[in-house]
């Protein structure tokens, strides 16, 4: 028997080490070049409203396939070569058999945590990592609360331990300790040495009581506790406490805003243009269909947010003022 957060570290450790996870689902960078390059653009201007530091660590955590900051890059690259000279790139990545795919495409230092990334000025991008680490769940049973574990494939329930930090009405509760450790480590370090670290993932705007962990295998939803490490296991990202502790940490923090609103502000259907204006009709109209999958409110662009947790001198980043 193992505690649900237990379990699920455990079963995406081992998925991520054997799987190739871009079979099963598909991820923003994967589906147009123009979200990687605008997120560079991102990265850039806050270099300079950071005062152009020189060296500066730029991070990515659970880069994937490396697409989205090759991507970056590649746009940093050609609107910001200061940039390019002054950023040394480091890696959080987990998954052997994903960092041999990074390191075709990136030159960079590999981390197994944030904790281990060297001192100094700091920008990170995390786009779909915060929903791959383990969450805990609890469930309210008569007056008190019972913790989900997994035994033989299946929940038991178990007399919560600590009991849950919940709200009074709801029956469920998910609470992401590892993605909160995260948040609270980069929250007081950019508090403190200066910097950024931007989250794009899948979430409610508002904390939100109930069930959100989801597995999904061969492409499908499939359930999360048959045979561990052959799915991908995510849960919900609980922006609005994110963004709480970020603030108690000493960071301000900007959004969550829909992701649809933050990549529009960011230039992603002028950068999609250009990029469709030179080549055939097809691949012009793919380019814009990726485009709008990423940012219409029907498809990725409500239900992903962009937040950002920096130094409190940073008091408008790109993509989050109007
Ligand atoms: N950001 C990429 C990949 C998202 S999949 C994209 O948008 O395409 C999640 C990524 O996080 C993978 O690279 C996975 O190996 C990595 N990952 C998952 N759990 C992790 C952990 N605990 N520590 C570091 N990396 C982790």
């Amino acid at each position: 028997m193992e505690r649900l957060d237990v379990f699920m570290a455990r079963a995406n450790a081992a998925y991520y080490a054997t799987h190739d996870p871009f079979r099963d689902f598909t991820t923003a960078p994967e589906i147009s070049q123009a979200f990687g390059e605008v997120l560079g653009a991102w990265a850039a201007v806050v270099w300079e409203q950071m005062g152009r530091p020189a060296p500066v660590i730029l991070a990515e955590c659970g880069p994937g396939r490396g697409t989205l900051m090759a991507d970056a890059l590649r746009g940093i690259f050609r609107v910001a070569p200061a940039f390019r000279a002054a950023l040394r790139l480091h890696l959080v990545e987990t998954s052997p058999r994903l960092r041999a795919e990074q390191a075709k495409r990136l030159e960079a230092t590999w981390h197994a945590s944030v904790d281990a990334l060297p001192a100094g000025k700091l920008i990170l991008i995390a786009n779909e990592f915060l929903d791959a680490l383990p969450i805990r769940q609890f469930v309210r049973r008569g007056g008190g609360w019972t913790e989900r574990h997994v035994a033989d494939g299946a929940i038991a329930e178990l007399p919560a331990a600590d009991p849950a930090r919940a709200a009074a009405e709801a029956e469920l509760v998910e609470v992401g300790e590892a993605a909160r450790a995260v948040v609270e480590t980069l929250a007081a370090r950019v508090a403190r040495a200066g910097g950024a670290a931007l989250f794009l993932d899948y979430g409610p705007g508002e904390t939100a009581p109930g069930e959100s962990l989801q597995a999904i295998r061969d492409g499908k939803p499939a359930d999360p506790f048959a045979d561990p490490g052959s799915a991908d296991l995510t849960a919900h990202v609980d922006f609005a406490s994110l963004a709480a502790l970020a603030r108690q940490a000493g960071a301000a923090v900007h959004g969550p805003i829909p992701q649809g609103v933050f990549l529009a502000r960011l230039g992603l259907f002028q950068r999609t243009d250009r990029l469709a204006q030179s080549q055939p009709p097809a691949r012009a109209a793919a380019l814009i269909r990726a485009a709008q999958r990423l940012a219409e409110p029907a498809f990725m662009g409500r239900l992903f947010k962009a937040m950002a947790v920096c130094h409190p001198s940073l008091t408008a980043l790109p993509g989050f003022e109007a």
